[in-house]
């Protein structure tokens, strides 16, 4: 079932937007409607993959008993897994741009017009990434890979865009982004980037020295440094807080921001509309509702002023019992009390009792302090630690 599956950063993102929407997409497998950001991104993403993969030298991997593994390149140089090799060649722009147009994808366009501008703007985006990376050809160690890993007893996965080696012989975390805006606060972050983080370290053997969200409209890489044990242990908990969900099968729906762009509006309970036939009985009883609450939130304030005013007359009169024409209302007293607990556990632990009473029960402390076995100076000093509240109500007898 789900629960067991691994989790990506999309699937976490999902449910934590909305648990319901998650149950649709990943255990009701119920589709999306194509859109044309999402066909962009995929063409986009698919060139960059097909034009970069010649690129790759490979890097040394972690072995499932968490030891190097080195590339067949290392023994044939004789260099030590984490050694910087040379930038192949990178190719023609002519001969990215065919692969784009042979990579196109048509779906969720909602105009020929619309299609044709962003047609324009991949071309755009691929010849100014193309003149950029010959200019500084980049030395990619994986494109577009698949790594899982169980992190801290979680399965996780996810698919790379683009791992490179870093001048200092460690590693750059990759991903490409076809959105209009891209903030260095989106990078820094990024829970994708810094979940990646944890996936590359737990399957190749050198450090990862950054993480980089590509901004590929403004050819901006945005930088940022490797997240820190505190930051990834937060990311982990929300992670766990997901795969706590999922496998007790809690799916509430949880309204947002998010169901404007929600393909499950019909279905979803929140927004699902009341079906013609039963229509006119449930809104009947939709105002008759209304028409009782409002009455038990006036009826709620009349209660109290009629008790207030009966209480005013017992004390002025020294009265506790007051006779109506087929009631009496009787006045009673409930008294609690509430102790200090860092005071109470400061006297259990002075006079070694710290096992006789559960501090955090009020009822108990309060006789505990009453019982003659105590020693006298304990049972003062936890009472001195407490305060008396008493509160008057009525009941009425016949
Ligand atoms: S419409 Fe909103 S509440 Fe309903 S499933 Fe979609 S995201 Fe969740």
């Amino acid at each position: 079932m789900a629960a067991a599956s691994p989790l990506s950063y999309s699937s976490v993102r999902a449910y934590l937007e909305c648990p319901l929407r998650w149950k649709y997409l990943y255990v009701d497998r119920l589709p999306e409607a194509p859109r044309s950001y999402f066909s962009f991104g995929r063409t986009i993403h698919s060139v960059l993959e097909e034009a970069v993969r010649p690129l790759i030298i490979p890097s040394a991997r972690r072995t499932p008993s968490g030891t190097s593994q080195r590339t067949l390149e290392d023994f044939h140089a004789g260099r030590a897994s984490s050694s910087i090799a040379e930038a192949k060649p990178v190719g023609e722009t002519a001969a990215v741009l065919e692969m784009y147009r042979r990579a196109w994808v048509s779906d969720g366009y909602t105009s020929p017009e619309e299609e044709s501008r962003y047609k324009r703007l991949g071309e755009e985006i691929l010849t100014g990434y193309w003149e950029t990376l010959r200019a500084d050809p980049p030395t990619p160690v994986a494109i577009e890979e698949h790594l899982q890993a169980s992190w801290q007893g979680i399965p996780v996965h996810g698919y790379i865009d683009r791992v490179d080696r870093t001048p200092g012989g460690g590693l750059d975390v990759v991903d490409y982004k076809t959105s209009r805006e891209l903030s260095r606060t989106e990078a820094k972050e990024s829970d994708q980037l810094a979940l990646y983080q944890v996936l590359v370290q737990e399957n190749f053997s050198d450090p990862v020295e950054k993480l980089t969200l590509y901004h590929l409209r403004s050819l901006t890489p945005l930088r940022t440094e490797p997240r820190t044990p505190s930051v990834l242990e937060e990311l982990h908990g929300r992670v766990a807080t997901v795969r706590d969900g999922i496998r007790s099968a809690e799916f509430p729906p949880t309204p947002g921001r998010q169901c404007t762009r929600c393909d499950f509006r019909g279905i979803c309970p929140e927004f699902k509309e009341v079906p013609g036939t039963d229509k006119e009985r449930l809104a009947l009883l939709v105002d008759r509702f209304r028409e009782l609450r409002e009455r038990e939130r006036t009826l709620g304030g009349e209660l109290e002023a009629t008790a207030t005013e009966l209480h005013q007359a017992a004390e002025e009169l020294g009265l506790h019992r007051i006779p109506g024409t087929h009631d009496v209302a009787v006045r009673r007293r409930e008294e609690s009390w509430r102790f200090d607990r860092r005071r109470v556990g400061e006297v259990l632990e002075e006079h070694g009792l710290t096992d006789r009473v559960d501090r955090d029960d009020p009822e108990a402390v309060r006789k505990f302090a009453k019982d003659p076995e105590v020693p006298a100076s304990a049972r003062e000093a936890i009472t001195s630690a407490g305060s008396r509240r008493t509160r008057w109500y009525w009941e009425l007898e016949r």
